[in-house]
């Protein structure tokens, strides 16, 4: 770890970076715009195609953030990524307005959740257009933003990735840290005035800086300071955490929502929201429907964590208000965790060598791993108004956490990441020559998702897509169909060969979570038939 925090440290003195690196990570970037824009280019004798693009996004960098978070920090913000460049060119052709971004600090949050509604309805993960459209419009608004706003108002107050990221910072391993001693007898702080570089684009208060949360490791200060009181080292994963910087009630009550999403997008989820709504005879479909999905999931935890706070309130005889705005981050690890193995596996899974059941190993690695380090953090982050609590009093503040703890790690390793319910065969259906086989799609899952057809005979299929957009995909027979969202589709293909294969849904994640079915095509379905009858007999 030394190391690499060296490494890092390195890095942010040396004169040209990262412009350096975002420039070429610009270049890139241009590079997957055009591709996705003309279908294929070429570059010298090699074709880099939409495709190749797509599977660079959004299964290769969209994991590779999470799995490195913990190691580098939020090193993609300051280093690699575009489209601050974007904010920062902006922000050098006009002194946009200053605006208290505390007021604001919920907003990244609200947009995040509309963000990914937005990516569930419109297919973002399958469409290389509205990856396209996403791509150019996070370009020219952070340009705009860049031009009306001060410094990096795209970062603090939009961006999807900023926000996910600054959050899961605070358990990283290194961070950006200043020798207080010499910032105190500083007198011209350049650092916050700006220097070499340009001031701090996050408006952080750097002689004082204790949090990783909006430091996007630009290096500015680094730069700008003529002590050498800035630099980058090893810390204690969740320090910050343990030293309650900068908790707020709208970050609390984001880490609930997160878990409430999280959930929505396993198959168990989906499935228990909506067996909630339709105990109210809400029939929905579409947008509508996954919109309710998120509310139930979302509104489940918040509801759950308000009441926890409440009742911790009381025992603590703390402020309502202070207890809702420090409880949620004692689980902060584990929700990494879930997220964790959430992207990094369901988007990565269908791509790595690893079995099912020991996809679902893994999982529960991950689980108690991030169970064991919420336990940490539970005795050693202090309870709100701890000073003036009894010994009594604590034990039963740790207790109510503890409770609360375990009832999340039950819900997701006894239901969520089960699995016992979504998969295996739930309903089966034979094709039959001149019919047509009546098929739903939905998160997560296909019902029938068993096919028993005979080789050479054509099988139609139609499909009503209840949700969001998914598709239906068969490699062995060439068969890739988008299923926008709550449309009905028929598609129609003729297997030449005998065997077992798999459909399933292309959005990244969501086979992993339940979206396969099996096709199996014999010679002949007649001896199919009177084998399985035997069998039974
Ligand atoms: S917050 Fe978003 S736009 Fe800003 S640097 Fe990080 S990833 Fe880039
Ligand atoms: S404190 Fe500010 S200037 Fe320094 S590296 Fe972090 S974001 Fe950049």
């Amino acid at each position: 770890m030394e190391k690499l925090a060296i490494f890092v440290n390195y890095l942010s003195r040396k004169k040209y970076l990262p412009l350096d690196t975002r420039i070429l990570s610009l270049f890139f970037f241009i590079l997957l715009t055009a591709s996705l824009f003309y279908g294929t280019i070429n570059i010298f004798t090699y074709k880099f195609t939409s495709k190749a693009a797509m599977f660079t996004v959004w299964i290769l960098w969209w994991p590779f953030l999470y799995i490195t978070l913990l190691f580098f920090s939020r090193l993609w913000c300051g280093f690699l990524c575009p489209i601050s460049l974007a904010n920062e060119w902006g922000n050098k052709l006009r002194t946009g307005k200053f605006i208290n971004y505390r007021k604001w600090a919920f907003v990244p949050f609200i947009l995040f959740f509309v963000i990914v509604y937005l990516e569930q309805m419109s297919g973002l993960f399958l469409s290389t257009s509205v990856t396209l459209w996403f791509f150019l419009l996070f370009f020219l608004l952070a340009f705009l933003m860049g031009l009306m706003l001060s410094r990096f108002a795209f970062c603090k107050l939009v961006c999807p990735i900023g926000t996910i990221l600054g959050l899961f910072s605070r358990l990283s391993v290194i961070g950006l840290r200043t020798k207080k001693e010499i910032c105190e007898t500083c007198p011209k702080k350049y650092c916050l005035l700006g220097g070499k570089k340009a001031p701090c684009p996050m408006f952080i208060n750097i002689p004082k800086i204790n949090s990783n949360k909006d430091c996007l490791l630009c290096a500015n200060c680094v730069k700008n300071c003529p002590h050498d009181a800035v630099h980058i080292g090893v810390i204690k994963p969740g320090k910050e955490l343990i030293e309650k910087v900068d908790f707020t009630m709208a970050e609390s009550y984001f880490i609930m929502a997160l878990f409430g999403l999280a959930a929505i997008l396993t198959a168990n989820g989906t499935m228990l929201a909506r067996k909630f709504l339709y105990s109210f005879s809400f029939y929905m479909i579409g947008p509508t429907l996954r919109f309710a999905d998120f509310a139930i999931g979302i509104g489940f935890f918040i509801l759950l964590y308000t009441l926890m706070a409440y009742i911790m309130s009381k025992v603590t005889k703390t402020k309502f208000k202070i207890s809702l705005s420090e409880l949620g981050y004692y689980y902060l690890p584990l929700l990494f965790m879930i997220m964790f193995y959430t992207i990094s596996f369901g988007f990565l899974g269908p791509w790595l060598p690893i079995n099912e059941s020991a996809m679902r190993l893994i999982k529960y690695f991950f689980l108690t791993l991030g169970g064991i380090w919420s336990i940490y953090m539970i005795f050693k982050i202090p309870l709100p108004n701890h000073v003036d609590l009894t010994t009594k009093q604590k034990k039963i503040g740790k207790s109510i956490l503890i409770v609360f703890l375990a009832f999340i790690t039950i819900i997701w390793a006894g239901f969520l990441i089960s699995n016992n319910t979504t998969f295996g065969d739930k309903e089966s259906v034979i094709s039959m020559p001149g019919e047509i086989i009546k098929m739903d799609s939905f998160s997560m899952g296909f019902t029938p998702n068993v096919i028993i057809a005979e080789k050479g005979q054509e099988i139609s299929i139609e499909i009503d897509n209840i949700d969001i957009m998914h598709s239906f995909d068969l490699n062995e027979f060439n068969v890739h169909e988008f299923l926008p969202a709550a449309k009905k589709k028929v598609i129609a293909f003729t297997p030449d060969k005998v065997g077992e294969f798999m459909f399933f849904c292309n959005v990244p994640g969501h086979t992993e979570a339940g979206m396969r079915g099996r096709l199996v095509v014999v010679d002949s379905i007649d001896d199919y038939m009177g084998k399985t009858k035997r069998k039974l007999s």
